[in-house]
C-alpha cells in the first residue's frame, strides 16, 4: 500500500501484545508515537500484534509494554515463533521500545521469584531474576536524550552482560536493580527499560529518536520534522523530575508478587 500523496512517507508502528503486555498505561506509548508520527506529517499504520496471528510484511517501529509474570507465561510461546524475525528486525536496525515485562524478555530470561524460567530472545544481553520485593515508584534517569522521567513495578532485578550498554543511569529510584544504579539496556536502536508512565508522553525526546530511525527505514531519506509544541510534555517532565527529586528515591516494598 503506497502512502497518500501528502504525507513525507509510511510508517508501520507494531504493538507486541497489547492485550497481555500494557500494564500501567504502556498503551499510552503507542498512541504517542502514532500521533507524534502524523504530526511530523508522516502516515503511521497501527498494527496489533497478537499471540497467533502473522507478523506484519513491513515493520518499522516496534513498541512493546510490561505484565505481569502471567501475562508473560501467555505470550513466550508466540515470542519463539517471531524470535527470528525480531532478532533481524533489530540487527537490521528497527527501533525498538520494550518497556519492563518485554523489556525482560527481550533479554536472555526472565526467572520469576518463583523460580519459573521464561526464555527470553537475546536481542538484549541481560538476564532477570524476580525478587520478593517489588521496585516500585517514580524514577529519573539521566539519558542521552536529557533527563528522563517514569514510574517503575517490578519483582525483577537485571543485570547487564559485560559490554550491554545501559539506557539512563538512576538519579532517583531503583533501576535495574536497585543495585548498580543502571536503568534499563541500550543496543542500537532497541532501547528496554523499566519506565512506565506511559514514558513517551513526557520524553518526547525520546519518541522523537525512535521515530527519526523510523522515518529513516521507512522512507529511504532523513527524517523531516514537522513543528510540535512539546511545552505542555516539558511542564509535565520538570514538574515530575523535581517532585521526584524533592522526594527522594523510591522505596523497596515487601507485597506479595503477581
Ligand atoms: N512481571 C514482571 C515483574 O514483576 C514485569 C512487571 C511489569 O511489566 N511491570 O518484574
Amino acid at each position: 500500500m503506497q502512502p497518500t500523496s501528502a504525507s513525507k512517507g509510511r510508517i508501520v508502528l507494531v504493538h507486541l501484545y497489547p492485550r497481555e503486555m500494557s500494564i500501567y498505561g504502556d498503551l499510552g506509548n503507542t498512541r504517542c508515537l502514532a500521533a507524534r508520527i502524523r504530526r511530523h506529517g508522516y502516515e503511521c499504520v497501527v498494527h496489533d500484534h497478537h499471540p497467533g496471528m502473522p507478523f506484519p510484511q513491513d515493520a518499522h517501529l516496534l513498541m512493546g509494554g510490561g505484565g505481569q509474570d502471567s501475562g508473560q507465561s501467555r505470550v513466550e510461546d508466540d515470542l519463539a515463533v517471531i524470535g527470528d524475525r525480531l532478532r533481524g528486525l533489530a540487527t537490521d536496525g528497527t527501533p525498538m521500545v520494550m518497556i519492563c515485562g518485554m523489556y525482560q524478555m527481550f533479554g536472555h530470561a526472565f526467572i520469576t521469584s518463583e523460580g519459573v524460567e521464561l526464555p527470553g530472545l537475546g536481542i538484549l544481553d541481560v538476564t532477570t531474576r524476580g525478587q520478593s520485593t517489588r521496585m516500585i515508584g517514580g524514577i529519573v534517569l539521566d539519558t542521552e536524550w536529557g533527563e528522563v522521567v517514569g514510574f517503575e513495578n517490578h519483582s525483577g532485578a537485571t543485570v547487564l552482560g559485560p559490554d550491554q550498554a545501559p539506557f539512563g543511569r538512576v538519579r532517583v529510584g531503583h533501576g535495574n536493580n536497585g543495585q548498580d544504579h543502571t536503568e534499563g539496556a541500550r543496543t542500537d536502536n532497541v532501547i528496554g527499560s523499566y519506565l512506565h508512565g506511559p514514558v513517551l508522553p513526557a520524553n518526547p525526546a525520546v519518541a522523537d529518536a525512535l521515530i527519526t530511525a523510523a522515518a529513516e527505514r521507512a522512507t529511504g531519506r532523513a527524517f523531516e520534522p514537522g513543528p510540535i509544541d512539546d511545552s505542555l510534555a516539558d511542564e509535565a517532565r520538570t514538574r515530575q523530575i523535581a517532585r521526584l527529586r524533592a522526594r527522594g528515591t523510591g522505596k523497596l516494598k515487601d507485597t506479595a508478587v503477581h
